[in-house]
């Protein structure tokens, strides 16, 4: 689950991180009731979870009251790679300008299976682009979850990041405040770009981002508050409601899967043999009609969709049972999209004649019922 920037900084700040003092507008009246405060010195920026607004007219600085809140107007509304805006945060400016931008992240390093801490002086910018392009501008290291973040390493940082050794003491604070920031969140991401100096010769975050980890969240009660369900698409919520696995992909195959691990190996094959698929699907366990229908009613809403494929394994759940409640859930949808069923596992033999009783179209492996489906969805 990813925060938006106003929620990061707040967290932040919870852990004694700078950040500039600001609040959240949905209307342009309010951006203006919040930019009277500082005197209209504020930068409006669209609250979307998405990275380089700033370069996509998200991000706007105004010096008056009136200003503020033609961006606010600009901006509200605003459609940046496919996120709408729907919310500004409008933050004072940083005390007296921006004297230097650094980049400033906790993440994990899978590979190294520890956290790893990357600072760069190349601030404000792609990281990514400038770990392709300059990756000897990136300074990192690893973290010791059973030893913590050390002053060595906030010192290794701040002097390949050439930040000035007046300003080392406030970055070793907010270095070790964005550790157990990062820790305490239960985050796969913590990041400030840009971390900057101000006018005023102080540190300061004036953009956050956060990721919370999804399977942290049942211990996670006041971030999981934050969650905006409602930038999730309706499929993706109504699976959630059904206790199905669900992700919506760009494709156009629809996955019917019982099984996270089958689900992926079924989109690997159709992915093999050329074809996209439209989903990630896992119904779970048992098969009953009305889990399967709903599965097929949340797949068949995508109009992208030109053929189904349902790839079952008999296990606990014997392939009669599941072939009953495809049979049962198909006589319920009225659809002309074409699918393709395979059937595998306990009582398979029995499940297949139900199947072909029903004139259902079978495959009898994967890369057959791969293969038919890419077929039927070239109509
Ligand atoms: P992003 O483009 O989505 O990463 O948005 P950022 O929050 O990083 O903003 C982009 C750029 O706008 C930053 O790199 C800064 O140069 C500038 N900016 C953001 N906030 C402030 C601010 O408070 N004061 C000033 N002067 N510039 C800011
Ligand atoms: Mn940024």
């Amino acid at each position: 689950m990813n925060l938006y920037e106003y929620q990061a900084k707040r967290l932040f700040a919870e852990y004694g991180i700078p950040i500039p003092s600001g609040d959240v507008a949905r209307t342009p009246e309010e951006a203006m009731a919040i930019a009277e405060k500082y005197d209209g010195k504020v930068v409006v920026k669209s609250q979307v979870h998405i990275g380089g607004r700033g370069k996509a007219g998200g991000v706007k600085l105004a010096k008056t009251v009136a200003e503020a809140g033609e961006h606010a107007e600009a901006i509200i509304g605003l459609d940046i790679k496919g996120h709408i805006t729907h919310m500004v945060l409008v933050d004072q400016l940083a005390p007296g300008g921006i004297e230097k931008e650094f980049y400033l992240a906790v993440l994990i390093d899978r590979a190294e299976k520890k956290p790893m801490m990357m600072a760069s002086a190349e601030g404000g910018m792609d990281i990514e682009q400038v770990a392709h392009d300059t990756p000897e501008k990136i300074f990192k290291v690893h973290i010791d979850p059973a030893v913590g973040f050390k002053m060595h390493q906030a010192t290794y940082l701040a002097s390949g990041m050439g930040l000035d050794k007046s300003l080392w003491k406030q970055f070793g604070k907010l270095t070790s405040n964005l550790y157990n920031c990062f820790v305490s969140s239960d985050a796969s991401l913590a990041e400030i770009n840009p971390l900057v100096i101000t006018g005023e010769g102080e540190l300061m975050a004036v953009d956050g981002k956060v990721s919370i980890d999804d399977s942290a969240m049942y211990r996670q009660p006041k971030l999981a508050e934050m969650a905006d369900d409602s930038i999730a698409p309706e499929s993706e919520q109504r699976a959630k409601e059904a206790g199905l696995s669900f992700i919506q992909l760009d494709g156009n195959i629809g996955c019917m899967v019982n099984g996270a691990g089958l689900a992926m190996t079924s989109m690997d094959i159709i992915k093999l043999f050329g074809g996209e698929p439209a989903n990630f699907l896992d119904i779970g366990g048992g098969a009953n009609a009305a889990k399967v229908q709903t599965a097929l009613e949340i797949i068949l809403s995508d109009p992208k969709v030109k053929a189904v494929l349902i790839n079952i394994f008999g296990g606990i759940t014997r392939g009669d049972e599941v072939a009953k409640g495809i049979v049962g859930a198909l006589e319920k949808i009225d659809t002309d999209v074409p699918m393709i069923l395979r059937l595998a596992g306990t009582n398979a033999k029995e499940g297949l004649e139900i199947l072909a009783d029903a004139n259902l179209p079978t495959a009898e492996t994967l890369s057959d019922a791969a293969t038919k489906a890419i077929e039927a969805a070239k109509g």
